[in-house]
């Protein structure tokens, strides 16, 4: 794995063939100096924005690519640093670019997203025979299905050449026990070969259960610096072992993470993920 900085600051969502992902943000929700942990991969031709948060379309513009360029969508949960831009993604590809975007989604967590969070800004622009929008009226849905012999209700779904695996996570409530009793929200594999966590909380089985099955070259997780919350701590995951720990990137970090990065040195791992950088997958 190599990476790349941004040409002249644009974004290409073409690659020469190779694997990429570029965090268009590595920041927690309330960051203020740092985008929002959502990512883009990116292979040869085809491409996934992974969330769309409030600040998303407005980073995305800023380096070349109206947020209409994006052909297809996958949501990790409901979080607006997730899903806070996702309204303005639908309606300006239905009225604007007069398209309609791809979405990979779970039944179950297309049912949440539209009656929680979208549907609200969506259904009523228009009315056809007395009846409102539907969620299909704003996209084309691409249903991952269910592998078998994964833990953690793990689906798969390829989106061209990019095949991407999702899970689910521990992540709300902060009382959850386990990603059954929470929220629906996913973390990814992507290719078989890169475990990025999405949002959550500490789970000891995570890294483990799926480097037993994969052979994982580059993890990013989830870091907060308190123990506690909905996050998992930098104490919590400094307890991955060391070769987990060497292949593993913190991403979803507070303002504050120029104060730890000696202590991530420290502990050996790969470091802070970093925003508007290519990582490359040769
Ligand atoms: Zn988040
Ligand atoms: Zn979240």
């Amino acid at each position: 794995m190599t990476t790349r900085e941004l040409k002249r600051k644009k974004i290409d969502l073409h690659t020469d063939g190779r694997l990429s992902i570029v965090f268009l943000g590595c920041g927690a929700a309330f960051a203020k100096t740092l985008n929002q942990n959502n990512i883009l991969i990116i292979k040869g031709d085809d491409h996934v924005l992974v969330d769309c948060g409030t600040k998303t379309p407005r980073v995305l513009f800023d380096h070349g690519v109206p947020i209409s360029a994006v052909e297809t969508f996958l949501i990790t949960h409901s979080h607006a640093d997730h899903v806070g831009g996702l309204e303005e993604a639908m309606l300006t590809a239905r009225y604007v670019a007069r398209k309609k975007p791809t979405v990979v989604i779970t039944p179950e967590y297309e049912q949440v997203l539209w009656t929680e969070s979208l549907r609200g800004g969506a259904e009523h622009n228009e009315r056809s025979n007395g009846k409102e929008l539907r969620f299909r009226d704003f996209w084309n849905v691409v249903r991952p299905r269910k592998v078998r012999g994964l833990p953690r209700d793990t689906r798969t779904a390829t989106i061209g050449s990019i095949d991407v695996k999702i899970f689910r996570t521990r992540h709300y409530p902060q009382q959850a026990t386990s990603w059954t009793d929470s929220q629906i929200s996913y973390g990814l594999i992507i290719d078989d070969r890169i475990l990025f966590t999405g949002d959550t909380q500490f789970d000891g089985d995570l890294v483990p259960g799926f480097g037993a099955k994969f052979d994982l070259e580059t993890i990013f997780h989830d870091v907060q610096f308190f123990t506690g919350g909905i996050h998992a701590s930098l104490d919590e995951v400094a307890s991955l072992p060391a070769a987990e720990r060497k292949r593993t990137y913190l991403m979803h970090y507070p303002d504050s993470y120029k104060d730890h990065v000696s202590a991530v040195d420290d502990l050996g791992f790969r470091g802070f993920a970093r925003e508007l950088v290519y990582y490359d997958f040769a």
